[in-house]
């Protein structure tokens, strides 16, 4: 039986007026990796804002855990983090001044909560655990290097690092190998299906290459709606989809 992990039921947001998203419901079971795909304006974004707190509905409940699950809807951004929904945006807020390697201190260092990062020091399992995590995103090389010198897809996969040794249980991530090169957004998949078999993921994307490399479920939003859940496949062969997304 596999393990729901997120609910959305019914959701609304509205934007003074707009219904940027209308009833929709979304549902994540543990370890999936799920692309939401959609025409720009569909409603993508808002729905990732809802999940990590950011944007709260006019009415519809998100559901966060196992068994049922609690009510995260009304929580703050911040409460939502600490329980585990890691949200990365399309800009990744990572210290340029500093290493990699000092990058993923503070990141280490923030899984123990705000006020304790301030005065914590490492021990000895943290900087194994950074060593692993240094490794799984390719940046083990390059540990020593500001983080600012780094390419696009290098930072990405920084700020991914930073998120993991956070150890979410859900992981938001917007458009993720947008700028990237060919070489990098392969390395991108690879680390996405490396990391659901820990994590559940949620991928808000355009490129539909991309989508099409994995066997996953793919939920697609249009007007605020969702329009066609299913595979790829399954997506690709409905004619409501191709004729507001994939048909152009
Ligand atoms: P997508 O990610 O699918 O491209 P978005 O979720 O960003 O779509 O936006 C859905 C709709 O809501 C768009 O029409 C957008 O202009 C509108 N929208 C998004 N954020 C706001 C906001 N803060 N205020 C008003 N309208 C917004």
């Amino acid at each position: 039986m596999e393990s729901v992990i997120l609910q959305c039921d019914d959701v609304t947001v509205d934007f003074d007026g707009f219904k940027a998203v209308q009833g929709m419901n979304l549902t994540l079971v543990k370890g999936e990796l799920r692309f939401l795909i959609g025409p720009n304006g569909a409603g993508k974004t808002t729905m990732l804002d809802v999940i990590c707190g950011k944007t709260k509905p006019a009415a519809g409940k998100v559901l966060f855990g196992k068994s049922g699950g609690i009510d995260i809807t009304r929580r703050k951004e911040h409460q939502i983090a600490e329980l585990g929904i890691g949200r990365k945006f399309q800009t990744p807020s990572i210290f340029a001044s500093l290493t990699v390697h000092e990058n993923f201190e503070i990141a280490m260092k923030q899984n123990r909560g705000v006020f304790a990062a301030m005065r914590a020091k490492l021990r000895k399992e943290d900087g194994e655990r950074i060593a692993a995590q240094l490794e799984m995103v390719g940046l083990a090389e390059k540990s020593q290097w500001r983080a600012g010198g780094l390419s696009h897809g290098e930072k990405q996969w920084l700020e991914i690092g930073m998120m993991l040794l956070q150890e979410p249980e859900i992981l938001l991530l917007d458009e993720p190998v947008a700028g990237m090169t060919d070489n990098e957004t392969e390395k991108t998949g690879e680390l996405l299906e490396e990391i659901r078999k820990t994590q559940s993921v949620i991928v808000v994307e355009h490129d539909m290459e991309f989508v099409r490399n994995f066997a996953s479920f793919v939920t697609v939003m249009h007007e605020g709606k969702l329009l066609k859940e299913g595979s790829m496949e399954d997506v690709q062969r409905d004619d409501r989809v191709a004729e507001v997304y994939l048909g152009k």
